[in-house]
């Protein structure tokens, strides 16, 4: 060995808080992911931990190995309530107060009563179980990033296996009292482990993060904060592109009278119409439609693989249902109605620009045509 325990066990130390620093650094500027105050938290009790038993190797004593014990468990199981609240987003206490007392409950009775080396073996089984758990929630939550999530995973359940390795060694020793910390070629191992699978760990985990908050960024980005639905800019990225062929539509709505609505019931009850109508063109899409608030008290709807009978049906269902819709709001009990034009791309397809326009055209000659009505392009003259 080029390092000595000692050396090794400092790295651990020095390495933890850098990572526990980091975590807290991370957690104050997103304050919103208090996930990584929980791990800062978990690790920041495994830092403590590592000195308090590099002071009980030097000088082994009952009060020392307890606390040492106690540590790594506390560590452990709030390492594990991250996890859960990163998967979930949920408070991870329960987890943690369940995780900590059972291991305490166990482990840490035969240490007072100076079984030292049952409790060294109880602890490592114990950690690696904590580990294990650990492993598994971020294992569940893999779908979010594959291949970061399979990481940590594989990462945690390795830092676990190294200590089944030194509860094993302890148990094949079979010796109930040590009188001083376990030393042998386990230990050495699971160090080293630990060192690089927390390098490992660190780096993947505050990537996730990173991912974590782009993607919440572009999804606010993309999304109209009112009704929930995508904004025109999102259309546009979607489909702005690409040409429209003879089998997809665009529909276009735009409530009626909605100024009127305004005037008499005020903003905040207007924004409640909004509100309903987005609900009910969400309600009438099929999977792969997609529903967009154009701005003001316009949206549209894309219709792909569709038939202009479909696309009627689907519009005249939305209009039929907002207009039978009774909207309470704050200053009263209101009805509005809604007019829509629709219209298709073409064999050869046609920009998504015209195709939009179109359907606007007949949405003014079913505004001219009295309102509350949906119009076919090629039907609007
Ligand atoms: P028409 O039947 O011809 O469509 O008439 P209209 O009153 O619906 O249309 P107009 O374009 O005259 O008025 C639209 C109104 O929508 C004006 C604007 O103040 C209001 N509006 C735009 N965005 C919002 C919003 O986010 N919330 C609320 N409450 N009102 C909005
Ligand atoms: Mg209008
Ligand atoms: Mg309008």
């Amino acid at each position: 060995m080029l390092l000595d325990y000692n050396s090794l066990l400092l790295a651990v130390g020095f390495s933890a808080a850098c990572l526990s620093l980091t975590l807290f650094g991370t957690w104050l500027t997103a304050r919103s992911d208090k996930f990584l105050l929980t791990w800062a938290i978990s690790v920041l009790a495994v830092v403590v931990e590592v000195f308090v038993y590099d002071a009980y190797i030097e000088i082994p004593g009952t009060a020392l190995g307890v606390l040492t014990l106690a540590l790594l468990l506390l560590g452990f199981s709030v390492m594990l309530g991250a996890a859960y609240q990163f998967r979930t987003g949920s408070s991870p206490l329960p987890r943690i107060a369940l995780c900590a007392s059972i291991s305490f409950a166990l482990a840490l009775p035969p240490m007072a009563l100076d079984y030292d080396g049952l409790g060294f073996m109880l602890e490592n089984s114990l950690a690696a179980l904590l580990l294990f758990g650990t492993a598994h929630d971020y294992w569940k939550g893999r779908a979010e990033a594959p291949a970061q999530l399979m990481g940590v995973a594989l990462l945690y359940s390795l830092t676990a296996a190294s200590f089944v390795l030194c509860a094993a060694v302890l148990a094949w020793d079979g010796k109930l009292v040590l009188g001083h910390a376990p030393n042998n070629w386990a230990e050495d191992l699971s160090l080293v482990i630990v060192i690089a699978s927390m390098t490992g760990i660190g780096a993947l985990s505050l990537a996730l993060n990173q991912g974590r908050l782009a993607r919440h960024h572009k999804h606010e980005a993309e999304t109209d904060a009112l009704t929930g639905l995508l904004n025109r800019r999102a259309l546009f990225d979607l489909h702005g592109e690409l040409p429209v062929g003879a089998f997809m539509a665009v529909v276009v709505f735009d409530l009626d009278g909605f100024k009127a609505i305004n005037d008499q019931y005020g903003h905040a009850a207007g924004d409640e119409v909004l509100k309903v109508f987005a609900e009910e063109l969400a309600g009438n899409l099929r999977p792969n439609d997609v529903a967009a608030r154009m701005g003001g008290e316009e949206f549209a709807l894309v219709l792909k693989r569709t038939l202009p009978e479909t696309v009627e049906g689907t519009a005249e269902r939305i209009r039929a249902a907002f207009a039978a819709r009774a909207i309470e709001t704050e200053t009263g009990r209101l009805r509005c109605t809604v007019s829509a034009g629709f219209a298709f791309g073409t064999n050869e397809g046609t920009s998504f620009d015209k195709v939009l326009s179109a359907a606007d055209k007949a949405l003014y000659a079913a505004k001219r045509g009295g309102r509350n009505r949906v119009l076919d392009f090629r039907r609007a003259g």
